[in-house]
């Protein structure tokens, strides 16, 4: 039984654990967000989680918005995920020779998403970073474009700041990156169709690939221009550089195969290659790179373009994504789909009630509730984005906090649902809104 609660949370035992996280590891954390430095405040050790909710070290539960960052779309300590994991496990967890789980998972995803062909890796970063290779060596041509406020893992040349002025290069964005490694990097505006032209018109002979997010989720959710995405696999083709779809966070998460069944199914389009994370694992450390047969011909042991892994295709962690992916039914999608709208339009209803500045986006059933200076019709950019009021951001997160609401520590992220969100967690996010509305006034 769980010791009873005061109203207060005590988070004396969180408080230890920092501070002797903080005497081992730089900053007290292995991922800088969870550090709490955007919103302050003790950041929650986690102890358990099941199905939408998570406790922590202290026995405090919280309805989770975070769903560890998009992969749990199906909820925490799923029963049928956890027996296929167990026996697994129990067959041993890593041999370092090919498996039948992770050819079964590869033509799951071929199945779902606009891929011919598909490679395992287990991160996101190594997806992205990959991808890039694989288009260089295909294409011959050192250039990538990427957009301000796109995320693409820690990869060196993808952690580019803008340079000054439309179609220049990008400057490190972070030290103990070479300025060699993002000077071939180009950083454009996202949703801006004239930067793209601009920049293909100057360097469109030597531009290997444009890589962006599908549907961004890094700068808040900033969905993709209607048509935009086509218009960049276009202007690829046109100009014979690869498009790159990083879906990492929107693959088999905003429909059953990702951002592209939201556009490029519709209009009939396809990326050259897409990476893929986060829900393919069912939280374990799985991710991979696809696409186009002949390009994907090119990577080792088949072509030159060499990329490897010790732990890449896992027979635990594929195996806990296939068996995510198959319970990841229409149904599944409906649900989410549903349970999301539901909490943007109370979340809009609550802060307009309090008289709160804001602007809820979605991709799919990804969103996120900008706090912007004053109403505006859409955040298109990073640009626009930015200027959010962090300030009010913090008052609401540790006001649904305090009520037992777990949202994502930072103004610049989506919001994540899964299909453990039933009508009890519901009523318990959208019963905190309004105080924690008034608390951002
Ligand atoms: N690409 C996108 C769109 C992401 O959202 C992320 C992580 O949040 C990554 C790549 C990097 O993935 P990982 O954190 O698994 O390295």
């Amino acid at each position: 039984p769980q010791p009873a609660r005061s109203t207060a949370q005590s988070t004396a035992g969180s408080a230890a654990l920092f501070e002797r996280a903080h005497a081992v590891t730089p900053g007290g954390v292995n991922s800088p967000v969870r550090a709490f430095n955007a919103v302050g405040g003790t950041p929650r050790f986690i102890e358990s989680a099941r199905g939408a909710y998570l406790t922590d070290v202290d026995g405090n539960e919280y309805v989770d918005l975070v769903c560890s960052w998009g992969p749990m779309l199906l909820g925490h300590a799923h029963r049928d995920v956890l027996a296929a994991v167990a026996e697994a496990a129990a067959r041993g967890t890593s041999y370092g020779t090919p498996t039948r789980p992770e050819v079964e998972l590869a033509e799951e995803i071929v199945a779902r998403t606009p891929v011919d062909k598909v490679r395992f890796v287990s991160s996101g970063t190594e997806a992205t970073m990959s991808a890039i290779r694989l288009a260089r060596g295909f294409t011959g041509r050192e250039l990538v474009v990427k957009f301000a406020g796109c995320y693409h893992g820690h990869v060196d040349s993808l952690l580019a700041s803008a340079g000054s002025g439309l179609a220049t290069f990008a400057v490190p964005g972070t030290p103990g990156v070479p300025a060699a490694s993002t000077a071939a990097t180009l950083v454009l505006p996202y949703n801006d169709v004239e930067a793209v032209r601009a920049a293909f018109a100057e360097h469109g002979d030597d531009i290997a690939c444009v890589i962006t997010e599908a549907a961004p989720g890094n700068m808040g959710v900033v969905p993709p221009a209607p048509g935009f995405n086509a218009f960049l696999a276009e202007t690829c083709a046109a100009h014979g550089a690869l498009f790159v779809s990083d879906e990492v966070m929107t693959g088999f998460r905003v429909t059953r195969s990702g951002q592209w069944g939201l556009d490029g199914a519709v209009e009939g389009w396809r990326p050259d290659l897409v990476t893929l994370g986060k829900v393919m694992g069912g939280g374990f450390p799985a991710a991979a790179f696809g696409g186009r047969a002949d390009v994907m011909a090119m990577l080792s042991p088949e072509g030159p373009v060499y990329q490897a892994g010790t732990l890449s295709g896992n027979p635990v962690a594929t195996t806990a994504g296939l068996a995510t992916l198959r319970l990841a039914t229409d149904d599944v999608y409906a649900h989410i789909d549903k349970a999301s709208l539901l909490l943007q339009e109370a979340a809009s209803a609550s802060l307009r009630e309090a008289g709160v500045p804001h602007l809820v986006q979605s991709t799919g059933n990804m969103f996120s509730v900008f706090f912007v200076e004053e109403d505006v019709t859409s955040v298109p950019n990073f640009e626009v984005a930015g200027t959010q009021r962090v300030d009010r951001f913090r008052a609401f997160f540790h006001a649904m906090l305090e009520q037992g609401v777990y949202l994502p520590p930072s103004a610049f992220e989506s919001w994540f649902l899964s299909a453990a969100h039933d009508d009890r967690a519901l009523d318990k996010i959208i019963s905190a809104l309004p105080a924690a509305a008034r608390a951002a006034a």
